[in-house]
C-alpha cells in the first residue's frame, strides 16, 4: 500500500500578550489548522503538537537577518502550542527565550514587550486603525483602516464549516494571508482585534478581526 506524506508550511502573524525573563506566549488565528478541526471536534493543544511543528522567528532576529542581507537559513526557533480556541480561532504559543537564537548561535536580548489589550468597543464606532503584521518576506508591514460594522462571524463564512462562533469586527483594509493572526490597533496603541479573515466573497477591501473580548477570555488563564 502506498502513502502519501504532505508536508506544506503555513506561515501566520503572532504577538506577544504575556512573558517573564524566560519565556513568551504569543497569541495568534488557528485556522492555520482549520481542517483538523470545528467547534463540536475541537483539536486539543497536545494533538496539534504531534501534528505540526511550531517555529517562530522574532522581529529583533528577522531585522538582524535582513541587515545581514538574507543570507543563510531564518533563524527560526522551536516553539509550542498550549492552548487552541476551535470555536474563536484562536491559538496561544509558548516560545522559551533562550531558544531565539541568531544564526550564530547567539540569544536574542532583545525586550519583547507585551501589547496591551483594549477594554471593549461597543457600537458601530468608525475609528481609525491599524494591523501591523508580517506576510512572508513583509516583515513589519503597517496596513491602516478604519473600523466599521460589528459582524457575527454566520455573516462572512457561509458555509460555516468550523462552525465558528464569534463576533467580529469589520474593517476596511484589504490583508494577505500570512497577516492572519495579526494585530489591530487603536489610536492608544492597544489592541482591538486578531486578524480571523480577508477578502471574502471577492470583496478585497474588507477583513474581519476577531473581537477582543474573545481575546481576553481566551488568554486570562495564561497571563
Ligand atoms: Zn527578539
Amino acid at each position: 500500500m502506498a502513502s502519501e506524506v504532505m508536508e506544506s508550511t503555513l506561515i501566520v502573524t503572532g504577538f506577544v500578550v504575556a512573558g517573564d525573563n524566560h519565556r513568551l506566549r504569543l497569541l495568534t488565528c488557528a485556522h492555520g489548522l482549520d481542517h483538523l478541526f470545528k467547534r463540536s471536534h475541537p483539536i486539543s493543544f497536545s494533538t496539534a503538537n504531534k501534528l505540526i511543528a511550531t517555529t517562530v522567528c522574532c522581529d529583533h532576529l528577522e531585522h538582524q537577518y535582513r541587515q545581514g542581507g538574507l543570507i543563510g537559513e531564518r533563524p527560526y526557533s522551536n516553539a509550542s502550542i498550549i492552548a487552541i480556541d476551535c470555536a474563536h480561532d484562536l491559538m496561544l504559543v509558548d516560545v522559551v527565550i533562550d531558544n531565539l537564537r541568531d544564526m550564530h548561535g547567539a540569544i536574542c536580548h532583545n525586550s519583547h514587550r507585551s501589547v496591551r489589550l483594549a477594554r471593549e468597543v461597543m457600537g458601530d464606532k468608525i475609528s481609525k486603525c491599524l494591523l501591523l503584521s508580517w506576510p512572508p518576506q513583509k516583515h513589519r508591514k503597517r496596513t491602516e483602516g478604519h473600523t466599521s460594522t460589528m459582524r457575527r462571524v454566520t455573516e462572512i463564512s457561509e458555509p460555516n464549516l468550523n462552525e465558528y462562533n464569534m463576533d467580529l469586527v469589520e474593517v476596511n483594509m484589504g490583508v494577505e494571508s500570512g497577516s492572519s493572526g495579526g494585530p489591530l490597533f487603536n489610536g492608544a496603541g492597544e489592541v482591538l482585534g486578531l486578524l480571523h479573515a480577508g477578502g471574502i466573497f471577492d470583496d478585497t477591501d474588507s477583513s474581519y478581526f476577531v473581537r477582543v473580548h474573545h481575546l481576553h477570555n481566551f488568554v486570562a488563564p495564561y497571563v
